[in-house]
């Protein structure tokens, strides 16, 4: 039995209600008009950034002195603020729309050359924007409380309150302007500098994966493709051939790693004149949430260590093994029955997920009937798309897409599921002011992973081929070994570098000893061997925009399965509490939006264990899958 392929895949999706096309006149006026806009914010620019200037000049800023961190007092400054954040916000959500436009192009079509031409004239629109912006950040940052109080006082600037008030939670670290406009200007040949050569070097280096007997040369991104195949030599084989290219440079990577990490604890030390300012204070800021939090959430994740590495072992079992290799994050289910069952049809998918999402509340499943409906979905299976899936909006209608590529598979469902939650989370935002309406990345897969975890649910309970059946709950079990052992790793690896980065750079030899005691901590005995180059082939760890882009993942999983866990032991209100919740992501910390919403206080384990332990009944039933398929570990 098969369904025909037209029926599997997805429709494509319907862009013309935003422009019809990449050079449509629409679309022009919409560019022209963010240039008046723009015209307009330059012409206002002096105003502020003379009250900056001058201000600072005799401040207290600068010398560090006993009063409060600025004392930017630019009352007069107040009505071009004002008038500077509501030209900002017109022009932001113009050039986004537009820039969203074009990425929708780009991705079904990576060669549209219509679209390649107006991202890149792009470019010097958002350059200039951000530039303009400066002056207006650098006041809401510097400007005293009563005058803050009082631009916050227009009815228009109001609902930024939070993101004004959260960035000015950091004054204490600001230097002094000229100073801080020297470490802006070097940063771009310093820390950028050594993040441009990683990038640079990770997409020239290829390497020799042994495939069938025979040495194959290729880049790293296509060896890396293999660490996805089911064929669990050819996966250590690519894994050995990446660590070798990667070793081969670990002298450049080690010098990169060191410099890009000194510069951050330089800069913390010349920040602590007011108070010590520790290098973890800006990713758990940029996140939105408190030290505390991050810390009951690693003391339970290592509380629930030995259920994560059950279920790598029994992930193990079912390709005959003992312990999982680092080389198999990203393994697939291994095949255990010819009869993989039927593609699943995008309508019938849509039906599941649909009913899923009912489940909560019928809005949820009129929701995504409406998208299909109004044609926000993009699933066909084009020859030049491109890979991946992701949920993204157009600003000024307010309307969310979702783009993935529908084959049928279980995997696709879920995937389908995931970005559904993301537009299901913009959609209930939708009315909020712009300022409102963005959120940390902590935050980011709450209604996501939520929506996921309904859906596999769901699929679980049907009786399904045996095969799809492992797919769905391969994927859970993946996703558990990931959040729960490997984030950590990559954590606590970080954090230990830079504690001992403070005292001296670490030589190569020391980075890979750090990193395997980091993997062997947390993943024990599930894992056959660690992963000692892993500080040079994970990119996470040499973006020199951010640090730590490890934990907010972490936090992200556990929230949203601790929300789930609250649905599925509480009550018949918990509706309107999950909307009330998603509303207010863009404007509170994660503390206070639990605390609101869940009455519960997160920089507490409660929550976290409540979430943690509701796992383990389906690593139990994972393991009595592999039973009825001949396949768990000997008791
Ligand atoms: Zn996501």
């Amino acid at each position: 039995m098969s369904v025909r392929d037209s029926e599997i895949q997805g429709p494509a999706w319907d862009l013309s209600t935003e422009y019809a096309s990449p050079d449509a006149p629409e679309l022009q006026r919409d560019l022209d008009r963010a240039t008046a806009l723009m015209d307009e914010m330059e012409a206002l620019a002096p105003a502020l950034v003379d009250a900056g200037a001058s201000s600072v000049a005799g401040a207290s800023l600068a010398a560090g002195a006993s009063s409060a961190a600025g004392s930017l007092s630019a009352a007069g400054a107040i009505p071009a603020a004002q008038g500077m954040r509501k030209l900002a916000d017109e022009a932001e959500v113009l050039l986004r729309n537009v820039g969203v436009f074009a990425n929708c192009l780009l991705s079904v079509d990576s060669c549209d050359e219509a679209a390649q031409v107006l991202n890149g004239r792009l470019q010097n629109y958002r350059q200039r924007y951000a530039d303009l912006l400066q002056p207006l950040t650098q006041f809401c940052d510097l400007a005293d409380e009563p005058t803050i109080d009082a631009y916050l006082g227009d009815p228009q600037v109001a609902p930024s309150a939070f993101l004004v008030r959260h960035a000015r939670e950091r004054r204490h670290e600001l230097l002094s302007l000229p100073e801080e406009g020297l470490v802006n200007g070097l940063s771009q040949d310093g820390i950028q500098a050594w993040g441009n050569l990683y990038d640079q070097l990770s997409g020239t280096l290829s390497c020799k994966v042994l495939v069938d007997n025979e040495h194959r040369e290729m880049g790293l991104a296509e060896a890396s493709g293999l660490l996805q195949k089911p064929d669990d030599r050819l996966r250590r084989n690519a894994w050995q051939a990446i660590n070798e290219a990667w070793e081969g440079h670990e002298e450049t990577c080690a010098a990169a790693i060191n410099a890009i990490a000194g510069w951050r604890l330089e800069l913390c030390r010349k920040r602590s004149l007011r108070r010590p300012v520790h290098f973890l204070d800006a990713p758990v800021h940029m996140n939105r949430i408190h030290r505390d939090t991050l810390e009951a959430l690693l003391q339970v994740s290592a509380e629930h260590r030995e259920m994560a590495q059950r279920a790598a072992r029994l992930q193990a079992a079912a390709y005959g093994k003992t312990a999982i290799g680092p080389w198999d994050s990203r393994a697939p289910a291994p095949v255990i029955s010819e009869d993989q069952g039927p593609g699943i049809a995008f309508a019938d998918a849509i039906r599941l997920i649909a009913d899923a999402y009912a489940g909560v509340h019928p809005e949820m499943g009129d929701f995504v009937h409406m998208m299909v409906r109004n044609r926000w979905i993009e699933g066909s299976r084009g020859n030049s798309k491109r890979p991946g899936a992701y949920c993204t909006g157009f600003a000024k209608s307010r309307t969310p897409r979702v783009y993935t590529t529908f084959t049928g598979g279980a995997s696709d469902v879920m995937t389908l599921a995931h970005e559904l939650g993301h537009a299901y989370h913009s959609w209930v935002m939708r009315d909020l002011p712009e300022s409102q309406r963005s959120y940390g990345m902590s935050l980011a897969e709450t209604a996501s992973t939520f929506g996921e975890t309904l859906v596999r649910d769901a699929m679980l309970q049907q009786a399904g081929a045996p095969q799809a059946r492992l797919e769905v709950a391969w994927e859970d079990m993946s996703a558990l070994v990931t959040f729960v052992l490997n984030i950590p790793t990559r954590f606590e690896f970080e954090k230990g570098f830079y504690e001992r980065r403070q005292e001296r750079p670490l030589r190569p030899a020391e980075l890979k000893s750090l990193m395997s005691e980091a993997w062997n901590t947390w993943y024990g005995d599930a894992v056959s061997e660690p992963d000692p180059m892993f500080w040079a082939s994970k990119l996470h760890f040499y973006i020199s925009g951010l640090s730590f882009y490890n934990f907010p993942y972490l936090f992200g999983y556990l929230f949203s399965l601790g929300l789930y866990a609250r649905r599925q032991a509480e009550d018949t209100d918990f509706y309107p509490r999950y909307v009330a919740l998603l509303r207010d992501t863009g404007r509170m910390t994660a503390e206070d939006l639990a605390e609101r919403h869940l009455d519960t206080d997160i920089r507490q384990p409660e929550f976290w264990r409540d979430a943690l332990g509701a796992l383990a009944p389906r690593v139990n039933a994972f393991e009595e899958l592999l039973q009825q398929a001949g396949r768990a570990p000997a008791a």
